[in-house]
């Protein structure tokens, strides 16, 4: 027999939105050509696993053909856009609504203009719900490099850019989408109940190589402020000094985040400036961020309802799978996949919320206020055995660790109500963004992890490593004294990162050392 090559699909979901007719084909095709499990991303877009060579094409075909596209899901190229994906009505909070709204149009900008997505996947057929760029009218954003108007592809030119791009829109008041890991981190701005402009941030980014301090995780920096009518300039702008300037001869030195290190924030800006032809302003005030799940019945603002659903690690799969679908079917609801892998059915009319909640209950799909609080907070990245950068275990391994996590913190007297964000990924690569978690597992061996600590509960504090190699099998031996410290010394309400950047690192270390088992 002759081998079977398998591939991995990824989409790409502008705010996660998901259309109802897309949600039932994706579902479909995690059965027909994938391995009967749908991934939920970090990005709020699908991973479909294990599809065979063989079955690339008809995949891709049923994707875009149903308002799906996966152009620029993976590449050196502009990336998924985020944004807070509450579907809160427009005049309820319009903030939500114009996040959304942008995210979609930045993709728009930024997708690829060659047609030759189309040629490879739908033998030349141009559809025309897909990638209209209708966006594109912007200044001319090549002042110092080559002019590429008029080529195919005029803000990337012929060389796309040096390594992925990522950008993420987020509105006042909340990080659920961790804005401050993008490469172009967007706030609305609004004054008096409207719209007015936009705070932009730029340089975050989450990659790292282990032994290489030359790389590292960083939060983006601020840039300034921009009038609402600038922001597709200002992005253009940041996107082609990148271009322009971003190494090209290392790849593990080629994001913006590299380039904003070397350069300094002041260079940068003022490189960027020329390329936008316009000043950014100081950034507008905002109010404090907390980052907000989503989780469970919730008013939009219209009459409907959304319902948040816990989705472990964002594998869906079994009875949990099918009864999604069969309500998301039943109703035809449209669907939002959020930044913490899970999964948001909107537009319900209260009428339905019983027969929705005995569905997905016989199922054994559990409200998430049933959920141990640490559970609903964590994320873990695939690795093992789907990525092949992975050096150990995430998505099939913190469910346990979780659970460990917990049992060490109730032997030590915390309360079951004690909550902290933790992350896990399978190598430095940071997919699911364990460098902003209050504890953070990076996988440094087989069934080993470096751990990160001193992220913080909003999101916008970056962690610090704290040890390497710590054994898989030692964690309780590990985290014991730790908890038993958090206990005796946090203060009223303080979660774990706020604590650890509280008390220091060396504090924790020689309680570490100096504890005795009760
Ligand atoms: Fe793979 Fe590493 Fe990303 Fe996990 S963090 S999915 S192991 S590349």
């Amino acid at each position: 027999a002759g081998k079977f090559y398998q591939f991995m699909m990824r989409t790409k979901q502008p705010a996660g939105t998901v259309p109802n007719k897309l949600y039932l084909v994706m579902d479909d095709l995690a059965n027909t050509h994938g391995n009967g499990t749908l991934r939920l991303t970090t990005r709020q877009t699908y991973q479909l696993h294990g599809i065979l060579k063989t079955d690339l094409k008809a995949t891709f075909q049923a994707v875009i053909r149903n308002m799906g596209s996966t152009l620029g899901a993976c590449g050196d190229i502009n990336r998924n856009v985020m944004a807070s994906p509450a579907p809160y009505a427009a005049a309820a909070r319009p903030e939500y609504a114009i996040a959304q709204e942008l995210a979609k149009d930045l993709g728009d900008l930024l997708a690829p203009q060659s047609g030759a997505y189309y040629d490879v996947w739908l033998d030349g057929e141009q559809l025309l719900t897909v990638e209209k760029p209708e966006v594109v009218e912007c200044r001319n954003d090549n002042r110092f490099g080559t002019n590429f108007e008029g080529s195919p592809e005029p803000i990337y030119g012929t060389q796309f850019l040096p390594r992925k791009f990522k950008i993420g829109v987020t509105v006042p008041g909340d990080n659920h989408i961790d804005f401050l890991t993008n490469d172009i981190g967007i706030c609305v701005v609004m004054k008096d109940g409207k719209h007015v402009g936009y705070n932009v941030y730029a340089g975050g980014g989450m990659g790292r190589s282990h032994r290489n301090n030359d790389t590292f995780p960083r939060m983006a920096s601020p840039i300034g402020y921009v009038d609402k009518a600038d922001i597709f300039y200002a992005v253009k702008a940041i996107a082609c000094t990148q271009r322009d300037y971003g190494r090209r001869d290392d790849r593990k030195q080629s994001r913006l985040k590299y380039l904003i290190h070397s350069w300094g924030v002041e260079k940068f800006k003022s490189v960027t400036e020329q390329y936008m032809g316009k000043q950014f302003e100081p950034l507008a005030d905002l109010p404090e961020f907390t980052v907000p799940t989503y989780h469970g019945w919730n008013d939009q603002g219209d009459g409907k309802m959304w319902y948040g659903v816990h989705v472990v690690n964002g594998r869906l799969r079994g009875d949990a799978k099918k009864a999604l679908r069969a309500v998301i079917e039943r109703y035809e609801l449209p669907v939002r996949l959020t930044a913490q892998q899970d999964l948001l059915l909107t537009d319900i009319d209260p009428a339905w919320k019983a027969d929705i909640t005995t569905t997905l209950a016989a199922a054994g799909v559990v409200d998430a206020s049933e959920i141990d609080p640490i559970d609903k907070l964590s994320m873990a990245c695939p690795a093992l055995p789907l990525c092949g950068l992975a050096i150990t275990e995430a998505e099939r391994g913190l469910p346990d660790v979780n659970k460990r996590l917990r049992e060490t913190m109730t032997k030590v007297g915390l309360p079951k109500e004690e909550a902290f964000i933790v992350r896990m990924t399978g190598c430095p690569n940071g997919c699911a963004r364990p460098y902003m978690a209050e504890l953070g597992f990076v996988g440094d061996g087989p069934g080993s992890y470096q751990i990160w600590l001193g992220g913080e509960s909003n999101l916008l504090t970056l962690a610090r490593p704290f040890a390497d190699k710590v054994k898989e099998t030692n964690l309780e031996t590990f985290f014991e004294p730790i908890f038993a410290e958090f206990k005796k010394t946090k203060t009223s309400g303080e979660t774990l990162g706020a604590w650890a950047n509280r008390v220091g690192f060396d504090a924790i270390r020689k309680a570490q050392e100096t504890y005795e088992a009760a």
